[in-house]
């Protein structure tokens, strides 16, 4: 059982049907794609929509791979080798009983919707992934300045963490606009840039190009005030030590990953979860793509932000794990009972 039917989950059920084994996959959504959906190429240029319809097509066209859309876990049962999962279906709520052997846990995560910098009361300002739709729709050349900022709903008192990818998105999208209009102005208010591994020849390429990155720190966050020619942003340069006013046209916010609604789900079937909601996988480095319980495995931004390719690849060690698993003929259970020891007996309730 898939559960998720984005980029990771697609993936995942591919990779388990062609080593023979029938998979099902569940999707909340009507439609599979998940959060990809929204994007239009990575930052090395590869094309996310293709990519996404040959995806859906591969496992649409598989034998082995039932898909269930509008579809909810309501009931949970089992144990490795064993669970038995009930599903609603559509907006009837159909049940449908599915037996199986392992999970795939792939439900996903979202774009943060940001609260700060006017972001819902002026329509000049726009996250990373509204402005990748913008300058597919319509370019760039009507835009003499764009200012970005950075970390907008991480790296804060309510998300302390970082969301890994949005500063590679800026990097993307500012390199974008230069290649559509070399003559727009760009200036990325950041507090760390970290684009981490490869990544830094993009943003080495973005500063070659003439974007601005001035350095902000949280204590001095930027200020956005809106005028009937454009928005002004303000923000305190660490190296001028004092503030600077950039007339835009357009604001954009990085907005973090947020995590997906997966507060059913984890109740049901007993998923762990972090404090931001993403699930927690059993052992950093020594079980990175399996979950606390035995038979159930974890890949994409369920687990955290993470960019497509790192999806893939744990995509695809979930689903090796999952398949080293399903591909035994018989597994011992452990008969292990609690047993009361009434010397010893400090009713902590553990054995209930
Ligand atoms: Fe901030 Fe960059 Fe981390 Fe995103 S990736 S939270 S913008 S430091």
């Amino acid at each position: 059982l898939v559960l998720g039917g984005g980029i990771a989950g697609m993936t995942a059920a591919l990779n388990i049907s062609r080593q023979g084994f029938p998979v099902t996959v569940v999707e909340k959504q009507p439609q599979l794609g998940g959060m990809a959906r929204s994007l239009h190429h990575t930052i090395e240029g590869a094309d996310v929509r293709a990519f996404i319809t040959s995806l859906i097509e591969d496992v649409t066209n598989d034998e082995k791979i039932d898909i269930l859309t509008e579809a909810e876990v309501v009931d949970f049962d089992g144990f490795q080798g064993n669970f038995t999962t009930e599903l609603a279906l559509g907006a009837g709520r159909e049940p449908r009983v599915i037996d199986h052997g392992v999970i795939v846990v792939a439900t996903g995560a979202n774009e943060y919707r940001p609260k700060e910098f006017l972001y819902g009361e002026d329509l000049r300002v726009m996250t990373q992934v509204e402005l990748g739709d913008r300058l597919h729709d319509e370019g760039a050349a009507d835009l003499s300045t764009v200012t970005m900022i950075q970390c907008v709903g991480s790296r804060n008192e309510e998300n302390q963490n970082c969301s890994r990818i949005c500063c590679q998105n800026a990097v993307k999208n500012a390199l974008d606009i230069k290649k559509l209009n070399p003559e727009t102005q760009v200036f990325v208010l950041y507090r760390d840039m970290r684009t981490y591994g490869l990544l830094e020849d993009y943003y080495t390429a973005a500063r070659k190009q003439g974007v601005i990155f001035i350095r902000f720190d949280q204590a001095h966050p930027p200020r956005v005030e809106a005028g009937d020619d454009g928005l002004q942003v303000f923000v305190k340069d660490h190296v001028l030590q004092q503030e600077i006013a950039i007339a835009s046209d357009l604001v954009v916010l990085s907005a973090g990953v947020a995590a997906a609604d997966t507060e059913n789900v984890s109740r049901i079937m007993k998923l762990n979860r972090n404090p931001e909601g993403f699930f927690i996988e059993a052992h950093v480095k020594l079980r990175p793509v399996d979950m606390g319980s035995e038979a159930i495995f974890l890949c994409g931004t369920a687990h955290g932000p993470k960019l497509i390719s790192e999806a893939v690849a744990q995509a695809q060690a979930a689903a090796s794990r999952a398949i080293t698993f399903l591909s035994k003929d018989s597994i011992k259970l452990s008969a292990i009972k609690a047993q009361v020891d009434v010397e010893n007996c400090v009713k902590c309730l553990t054995c209930v």
